[in-house]
């Protein structure tokens, strides 16, 4: 056990009155004379300058007890002092403190030096004082407001800036100090041996006798005087080595820092500057302290902004201390993201770090992920990543994660070594309570990895954890702690012959299922940006005009879609500041990728030979399905990732859709609603059969009271299911026009807008949905009964499918109850099914044989705001013979996700046909996702896709433009082997069910 401090509480005597030792008198004596220095300050209220733009300003008077800081400001402290001559030869240390949260960086001679944080309060200047000493430093102080708890039902301040706002905090210590190492490394001493006592109180008399001596020899009135006795009383327990097979932690410092949370994107830049520039200090100090950093964009806005630190991080990354891991981007979030953004987190993370240190990652290091779906063993894979460490399932509500160093098999058989840290923290404080849950982890093995540091401004280790990690080298009472690089235990695994478990398919997280749903908005753009890049990149690779490949405007484009997948931005869990600003990023996104597919649609229109036609126009369509569709009337088949030329001065399509007061039908499907705006009957008149459960309607809404017991944003507590009225009327029912009726309501303070549409030769039911929602602590669903028997549900993931329980037999299926999807959740018996499809929705629930996909949800905290407003998204129902595969589910989903765009153009010759497919299978089971150039500048182009309906298959896949060698290749576009090409220019690919597949053309 251990206090709010770190400290051990005791619990005998001779433990109580050691511990008052150090908390009384050896603490307080590490620091001997203080002097106070010349303070003078300049605030700045608005957003932060550069240090050269900063200190160039007025700086005023200030002292220790003023104030300063509106939320979210800074204030530049200049701190000026001579050494005295006494203290001639001692270490000075600045000690400074404020008001809780804010966090500070000392500058030096235009550079950072080292950061000042709650739990960092004190920096060494001067390592030995030369005599005639001069102190001038800048400390860049950060305003960072302090935040409520994550209990429930506190509706959070909004937390923006307010330049305006009257200073809130206090500067409550700035001094310089003479600091006593030795001292210092006695409260080291006493701080371990009362932790082995605490661990197992008062059942080593050594450790007793111990205390009781320290105690006899340290003199309060002269600590420094006494510390080396002191020390040598303590010095034989702490000789006393570990017993033979004793468990090994590697502990590895580290810093989580979240890419935006309680803070937008602009502090945690500065965030990471701190922890960072401690890091390298302490790696001056202490040479076998590694650090690991986990997100090449933190160490870009390093290089960007502090060049001089980045220097120093480089030496270390050199040296191996510190060490670039996971791979990606960001810490992505798994569950949402699309499986093409999960390999661009990994490319843009690899090749950034390949390109800086000339070395990649092999591990994904997603500590504080919220699950992570079956595909990534595959994808991590695929970018030569063996290992997974995470550890946020010891979160899981009700089912204890069995595994802490396991094989983790993803769906489609790829296994690789996972390991969740048996501290169960990523904010390890390296006290013997968090080391001692190693050894106990029942399947822990004889060795483990513990991340320590405190995160997210923290400032990552201190040196009182590194010295705690020495005395626990080889401690008995203690693991065994090396302080090594990360490879070091994961060669020490892999060496070891012992079977390692298994783990099969998803890693879903028993808590956070509310993020599925929350910040609705930046989810849709999200979807958005995924479809728009894709399009931009199929059409810029393929353009007949030779332009060039706009690498760096994908390259930026791309890189605001990632941070923006950071684990507390898509998922909905950030405050409101980091939504403003996503918002504006995922406008950039979809501008710039809009910009480059038009322009290269354009090029490829004004090459297609549209002689013919009266009022010819090209119709795009980037999707991996061939399209039947209308435009302006006029019906069109555009084939996959190709275009075709058709005629808008053509005869206009005859498709009716039959119409009554309260039924429409199509040909294939017949559809009835009631006067509250359901579904009371969908009739499958291709299949002669009924997909509705009778009296039972579909497109029920459901509002459930939301109030989780906690972490508002993040979780949908289980008792939500059984607490939600159904929405009733009254409705305004509005026959629009063939194939249109339109539902308006109103429910508390918000109303829904729907017209439920069903196309002429549509299989589908679309219902076109506009909420203006206003409501708080509520979650609004939409309900399908349907007559479909089955026990599992099949549901889109990255790069393929899973299937969950519908029903709870057993505590894992019953935590399940809110899960994650992509585009479609489907049910099916034999020969039959139904799915319900989104266009930006991602949480689903299936209990029995109704399918609900959650809409909105309203919490109030950490972004009070959050979804309040309009929203406009679509869902459908698709009922299917066969399952969902042969059904149509994934063509169906597509359609509903990716537009079909149309480029008027002249009437003219040119050397393209009128139809084409620039990327041609033979397989509907295959699914391409990416056609670009290569990324090494080459001109070669790249395609990736995956075996999507669960079974083996061979495809043939041939290119449009002319190509004369094919390679498979991994996720960064080497090479692995040659594909043939046949006589046509098509390669044909044998496939497994779900494997991923990356070729590249020459
Ligand atoms: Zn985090």
């Amino acid at each position: 056990m251990s206090d709010a401090h770190g400290h051990v509480v005791p619990t005998s005597s001779t433990a109580r009155r050691a511990a008052a030792l150090l908390v009384d008198v050896v603490e307080p004596a590490v620091f001997g004379p203080v002097l106070a220095p010349e303070i003078t300050a300049r605030h700045l209220p608005g957003e932060p300058l550069p240090v050269d733009e900063a200190v160039a300003g007025a700086f005023g008077p200030f002292a220790v007890g003023d104030r300063w800081g509106p939320p979210w400001g800074t204030t530049w402290f200049r701190l000026r002092a001579a050494v005295p001559a006494g203290w001639t030869g001692r270490q000075v240390a600045l000690r400074f403190a404020a008001t809780e949260p804010a966090e500070g960086l000392v500058w030096r001679d235009g550079t950072p030096l080292v950061g000042l944080s709650w739990l960092r309060p004190d920096v060494v200047l001067i390592a030995r004082a030369a005599g005639g000493d001069v102190v001038d430093v800048y400390v860049e102080a950060a305003a960072n407001p302090a935040v409520p708890a994550h209990d429930a039902g506190i509706d959070w301040p909004l937390l923006l800036p307010e330049p305006g706002a009257g200073p809130g905090f206090v500067l409550l210590r700035c001094e310089l100090a003479v600091r006593r190492p030795d001292v210092y490394a006695l409260a080291a001493d006493l701080r371990a041996v009362l932790a082995l006592d605490a661990a197992a109180p008062g059942r080593d008399p050594d450790l007793l006798d111990a205390l009781d001596a320290v105690a006899a020899v340290v003199d309060p009135d002269d600590v420094q005087g006494s510390a080396e006795d002191g020390r040598s009383a303590l010095a034989g327990v702490l000789r006393r080595p570990a017993a033979t097979g004793t468990h090994r932690v590697t502990a590895v410092g580290h810093a989580h820092i979240d890419t935006a949370w309680l803070w937008p994107m602009r502090e945690t830049v500065r965030k990471c500057a701190r922890s960072f520039a401690n890091a390298v200090t302490l790696m001056a100090e202490y040479p076998e302290f590694a650090f690991v950093c986990s997100a090449a964009r933190h160490l870009a806005w390093v290089e960007e902004r502090y060049p001089a630190l980045f220097a120093r991080i480089a030496e270390r990354v050199a040296t191996g201390q510190f060490q670039p891991v996971g791979g990606m981007w960001v810490e992505a979030d798994c569950n949402l993201p699309s499986g093409e953004s999960l390999v661009r987190q990994i490319v843009h993370g690899q090749r950034w770090y390949m390109d800086r240190f000339g070395r990649e990652c092999t591990e994904m290091w997603l500590p504080d992920g919220f699950g992570f779906p079956a595909s990534l063993p595959q994808i991590m894979a695929e970018a030569g990543m063996g290992w997974f460490v995470s550890q946020k399932l010891c979160w899981n509500e009700v089912n204890a994660f069995p595994h802490h160093t396991f094989w983790w098999e993803g769906l489609d058989g790829t296994r690789v070594r996972a390991h969740f840290p048996p501290a169960d923290t990523y904010n390890g404080d390296m006290s013997l309570a968090e080391l001692l849950r190693a050894p106990a982890a029942h399947d822990g093995g004889p060795r483990s990895l513990y991340p320590f540091g405190y995160g997210d401004g923290g400032g990552g280790p201190t040196r009182d954890m590194v010295e705690a990690a020495r005395r626990a080298a080889d401690l008995a009472g203690a693991p065994q702690v090396a302080m090594e690089p990360l490879a070091a235990f994961f060669a020490a695994v892999e060496a070891d012959p012992s079977p390692l478990p298994v783990w099969r398919g998803e890693l879903y997280l028993e808590k956070h299922r509310g993020t599925f749903t929350s910040q609705a908005a930046t989810k849709a753009a999200n979807r958005r940006g995924e479809e728009l890049l894709a399009a931009a990149e199929l059409w810029s690779a393929v353009r007949p005009d030779g332009a060039p490949w706009p690498e760096a405007d994908l390259d930026r484009a791309w890189k605001l879609l990632l941070v923006n997948q950071f684990h507390d931005v898509l998922p909905g869990s950030s405050i409101h500041w980091v939504y403003e600003q996503a918002g504006a990023e995922h406008a950039e996104v979809q501008a710039t990728a809009g910009r480059l597919a038009s322009e290269a649609m354009a090029a490829v229109a004004a090459a297609v030979d549209t002689t013919g036609l009266a009022r010819p126009a090209v119709v795009f369509n980037p999707s991996p399905y061939a399209r039947h569709d209308l435009v302006d009337g006029v019906a069109v088949d555009v084939p996959a990732f190709g275009y075709a030329a058709v005629d808008l001065a053509g005869p206009v399509a005859t498709g009716e859709v039959e119409m009554g007061d309260d039924w429409m039908a199509n040909g294939h499907l017949r559809v009835a609603w009631d006067d509250r705006g359901r579904v009371t009957a969908v009739r499958d008149l291709d299949h002669d059969r009924e997909v509705m459960v009778p009296g039972r309607p579909g497109n029920a809404f459901h509002l459930h009271h939301d109030r989780p017991a906690e972490y508002d944003a993040w979780d949908v507590d289980r008792s939500y299911l059984e607490d939600y009225e159904e929405l009733g009327g009254p409705v305004e029912v509005a026959v629009e026009g063939p194939g249109r009726v339109r539902f308006r309501r109103s429910f508390g303070t918000s109303s829904i807008n729907q017209c439920l549409v069903l196309g002429p030769g549509s299989r589908r039911v679309d219902f076109v949905t506009e909420v203006d929602w206003h409501e708080r602590h509520r979650f609004l669903k939409v309900a399908f009964p349907v007559a479909v028997r089955t026990d599992r549900a099949t549901y889109e993931i990255q790069f393929g499918h899973v299937t969950r329980a519908t029903h709870e037999n057993t505590p894992f299926e019953k935590a399940r109850f809110e899960v994650c999807a992509h585009r479609w959740a489907d049910v099916s018996e034999t020969g039959y099914g139904v799915a319900l499809l989104n266009d930006c929705k991602y949480g689903y629930d299936v209990r029995g044989d109704v399918l609900r996909l959650s809409l909105l949800r309203s919490p109030t905290a950490p972004d009070p705001l959050c979804d309040q407003g309009r929203h406009r998204f679509t869902y459908a129902l698709l009922p299917h013979a066969g399952d969902p595969f042969t059904g149509g589910v994934l063509e169906a989903a597509t359609a509903l996700n990716v537009e079909l765009a149309v480029v008027a153009t002249g009437r003219h010759a040119g050397p393209l046909p009128a139809s084409q497919s620039f990327v041609s299978l033979d397989d509907p089971g295959f699914v391409v996702v990416a056609v670009k150039r290569a990324d090494d500048g080459s001109g070669d182009l790249v395609v990736r896709g995956h075996e999507a309906w669960g079974g083996r298959r061979q495809v043939r896949l041939r290119l449009g433009p002319p190509v004369a060698r094919a390679w498979r290749v991994d996720l960064l576009e080497r090479p692995r082997h040659e594909v043939p090409l046949d006589g046509d220019g098509a390669v044909v690919l044998p496939l497994r069910p779900f494997e991923l597949v990356t070729l590249r053309f020459h």
